[in-house]
């Protein structure tokens, strides 16, 4: 049992009972503050219960987190949540354990002492401005969803085999580029590149006119083993941190002509874009669920018990002129092979990873129409439109739209979300 996750727990802040973020969430994220204040150039690392942002470098400065083994300047004078993401699982535990409790309504002594010691921690959503949350290192993009990869092979390859033989028997992924990975609120420039126009022999230079979106969901790193060693399924959750929605932005065109035959490359790298609170793997374990019957047996080292699928539902929103349009509903648990074996494989060949390492999902479609994870399958490559609620007509995305990914699993009890993941294209 995870104290911090005691659904009967209440908080002496108040929050509305549909937030993503009640006392059992508490997610990681960085801010600073908007306000011109003296502490403006502060930057803070944070946790949220509702509408209100917490710092857990005040209230580290202030000796709250003492005696939990938690090392000095973890979160006070850091910039990024990588020093806490290169300790362990027990000491993330610890840390949000130990919030729970400050924070619990019968807490009325850490209430006093933020009055008496004047403990500047508490802030408004509004006051505040999101930052990276991380240092990412190595970014790798799996391609784990199977209703995905049918809908790709059937449009581009052949509708009767869609999925490649070497599909159904590792968690096919490629190293992509950290550098260009942004936080949410980042505009999103369309990339140029060379493209090779319909029934023409030679590419041209232009701006992507196929810009899409790819729901994902990412998942954040502690720090993994020597090189040379793996990290098995039963292992793996103890170095995965937590979660965040993770937006591939993808140009179809410069991507079509350019992957054969190594794969993405300027296609993907212009961006990705995530959504700013990390919320641990801790948070999400009463919505644990079974996934697909994985069929034909895998091998030894991607076997796993328990269930290790997550029932996550995901929604994108197109925004343009002020109307929103929820395009597709789709969910986590959909994913064919789970993160435990997406870093078993990943590290089977010896290959270590580092604290602040993101590992994403690959675009998770679910079979129906509308829970497809893209435009590219939402308008079946272009040969259908998209009809928005103002009856604007989308194939691929345009100037100016802004893309909105929500995130969250619910039950009769609680709700446990990332916010909102929302950038605006710009030409
Ligand atoms: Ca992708």
């Amino acid at each position: 049992m995870i104290k911090a996750n005691d659904i009967r727990r209440k908080s002496w802040i108040k929050y509305d009972q549909k937030s993503d973020f009640p006392i059992q969430n508490i997610p990681f994220g960085v801010f600073k503050l908007i306000n011109n204040t003296e502490n403006d150039f502060q930057i803070h690392i944070g946790t949220r219960i509702g509408d209100t942002v917490i710092s857990l470098s005040e209230i580290e400065k202030h000796h709250y987190f003492n005696d939990l083994l938690l090392k000095d300047y973890t979160f006070h004078k850091s910039e990024n949540l990588n020093k806490f993401l290169k300790q362990n699982k027990k000491t993330w535990r610890n840390v949000r354990d130990r919030i729970a409790e400050l924070f619990d309504v019968s807490n009325t002594q850490f209430q006093k002492d933020i009055k008496l010691k004047q403990i500047d921690c508490l802030f408004s959503i509004s006051e505040v401005q999101p930052i990276m949350p991380i240092k990412i290192g190595d970014y790798t993009d799996f391609y784990s969803s199977k209703d995905h990869a049918m809908n790709v092979g059937k449009m581009f390859r052949d509708p009767k085999n869609a999925l490649l033989p070497n599909w159904l028997h590792i968690p096919v992924g490629y190293h992509g580029r950290s550098s260009s990975i942004v936080i949410s609120g980042t505009t999103i420039k369309r990339p140029k590149g060379q493209i090779l126009p319909k029934n023409t022999d030679l590419p041209i230079f232009s701006k992507s006119k196929l810009l899409d979106f790819e729901l994902e969901m990412a998942f954040v790193t502690g720090e993994g083993k020597k090189l040379g060693e793996s990290i098995s399924t039963d292992e793996a959750e103890d170095y995965i941190f937590g979660l965040c929605l993770f937006n591939d932005w993808s140009a179809r065109d410069i991507q079509k002509y350019e992957y054969v035959p190594l794969g993405p490359f300027l296609g993907k790298s212009f961006a990705s874009s995530i959504s700013p609170w990390i919320v641990t793997l801790d948070a999400f374990e009463a919505f644990r669920v079974k996934g697909e019957t994985q069929n034909p047996v895998v091998s030894d080292y991607l076997q796993f018990s328990g269930n290790r699928n997550y029932n996550i539902q995901l929604d994108v929103f197109i925004e343009s002129k002020n109307t929103m349009t929820k395009i597709t509903s789709s969910n986590f648990k959909y994913m064919y092979w789970n993160m435990c074996q997406q870093l078993a494989h990943h590290t089977i060949n010896g290959c270590n990873i580092k604290a602040g390492d993101l590992m994403a999902s690959g675009t998770i479609s679910g079979p129906k129409e509308y829970e497809f994870g893209s435009m590219l399958e939402l308008s079946w490559g272009g040969t259908k439109e998209i009809i928005l609620d103002n009856s604007e007509v989308r194939k691929f995305l345009m100037n100016n739209d802004k893309v909105i990914m929500k995130g969250f699993a619910e039950n009769k009890e609680i709700r446990i979300g990332f916010g909102e993941l929302k950038n605006k294209i710009i030409d």
